[in-house]
């Protein structure tokens, strides 16, 4: 229950496709932005998505999942001295790609329990040298989404400061009660200032195969494949011309948030009663549970106590901040079978 990766399989059809490919001998380099069929496949989702027009040629861009859309896009725009706004508690690789680059990340932490932007703070903390603001949304491990009020904020401050938005969107397709994905694509001010990433491991239950893309606007999009071609240079062939043909079957995406819903329903279900408390999940496949009233341990400690005497692994969201900030709250992951999640659930009532 604690890494982020589903216990189930992937689509028949998807490993047909990539075996299909494989023996059709697509097995040579792709072309350094990624095979055209998959950017036009992406393009085409993106408009119907979020009415964002993003051009196959120049504006899209496949990488080796997020993590490496991440580095290359933080490699592209971070100089050295310069500062980046990093929200806490943050997915752990963003820190060091600016520090690699020697930029400077400045905290801001998410108000709790609500793991909402506290915009007033953050913007205090802007000065002549913040180049870069770093945004996720579904958030891994808040779980919380941005909303309008979030987004009108936002295009204040950036456009005041003429600042960058890196937007790590990898569960823009995993959004819960009725809620849309605001991707920084739907809002033109913002889309001209924003590098986004998503990732098809999230998207199709196929974690291993580190596959994911990069859209953002021509003049950055440029600056990205600067670096993109000599990190990467191309990445895996057959698989994205699976994923191209596969990404036809709109319902396999559209679908995502009911499945995942499914699953967070049943596991919020299932611990009902316990001793945890059940803290709001918007999006993304986690669950975070805060345990005040079991014990004062740590959070690193206490989950080290349930690994090794109860069998259940999980995250402490402590390590997400620069600082250690403890809420003595847990990350569960939910992209799990029913039976893994009620074998979860016992554990955690005997707790
Ligand atoms: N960003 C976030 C918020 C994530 O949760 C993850 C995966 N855990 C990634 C980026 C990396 O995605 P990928 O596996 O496609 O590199």
């Amino acid at each position: 229950m604690a890494q982020g990766f589903p216990d189930f399989t992937c689509h028949p059809e998807l490993k047909n496709l990539v075996s299909h490919y494989i023996n059709k001998d697509f097995n040579q380099y792709a072309p350094m932005p990624g095979a055209m069929k998959l950017r036009e496949a992406i393009a085409k989702k993106t408009e119907k998505l979020y009415a964002a027009k993003y051009h196959p040629e120049t504006e899209i861009t496949i990488t080796a999942g997020a993590t490496q859309a991440i580095f290359t896009a933080i490699t592209a725009l971070v100089k050295r001295g310069d500062e980046v706004i990093v929200i806490e508690p943050a997915y752990d690789c963003y820190v060091p790609a600016i520090e690699l680059n020697g930029g400077i990340p400045v905290y801001v932490q998410l108000s709790y329990p609500s793991y909402t932007i506290p915009w007033d703070e953050l913007e205090k903390l802007i000065t002549s040298k913040t180049r870069l603001i770093i945004l996720n949304t579904p958030g891994n491990p808040g779980t919380s989404i941005l909303v309008e009020t979030d987004i009108a904020k936002l295009q204040a401050i950036a456009e005041k400061y003429s600042l960058f938005i890196l937007s790590d969107e990898v569960y823009e397709h995993i959004i819960f009660d009725d809620f849309s994905h605001l991707s920084m694509a739907r809002f033109p001010l913002l889309r001209e200032r924003s590098i986004i990433v998503s990732s098809f491991g999230k998207t199709y239950h196929t974690t291993g195969w580190k596959l994911g893309y990069c859209l953002a606007p021509h003049y950055l999009m440029t600056e990205f494949r600067k670096v993109h071609q000599f990190n990467v240079f191309a990445v895996n062939h057959p698989m994205q011309l699976a994923l191209a043909e596969f990404m036809e079957h709109e319902d396999q995406y559209l679908s995502l948030g009911k499945f995942y819903e499914e699953k967070r329903n049943l596991f919020i279900k299932l611990i009902k009663g316990s001793r945890f408390t059940i803290l709001p999940s918007a999006g993304s496949y986690f669950q975070l549970l805060g345990y005040s009233a079991i014990t004062d341990d740590s959070d690193k400690l206490f989950s080290k106590k349930l690994t090794i005497e109860n069998k259940i692994a999980s995250i402490p969201i402590s390590v997400f901040y620069h600082d250690q900030t403890d809420h003595h709250v847990l990350r569960f992951c939910f992209a799990k079978s029913p039976e893994t999640l009620e074998k979860a659930a016992s554990i955690l009532h005997r707790v």
